[in-house]
């Protein structure tokens, strides 16, 4: 358990913004970053995945 450095109220371990104030939680900031950064990318593979299938199903179409 840890607490809100502004207003000392209690918080969630994986709390990032407090409830009480909406100040936000100092620690673990670098793990959230990274982990957020990483899901960014895994979007942006998603994405290019996608358009990838559309364009094999557009250069494909003609053939069908
Ligand atoms: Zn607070």
């Amino acid at each position: 358990m840890k607490y809100c450095t502004k207003c000392g109220r209690e918080l969630l371990d994986e709390a990032v913004i407090c409830p009480g104030c909406g100040c936000a939680v100092e620690s673990n900031v670098p793990a959230v970053r990274g982990n957020e950064k990483e899901s960014v990318l895994k979007t942006i593979a998603k994405v290019f995945m996608v358009l990838g299938c559309i364009a094999n199903g557009i250069a494909l179409f003609p053939l069908c």
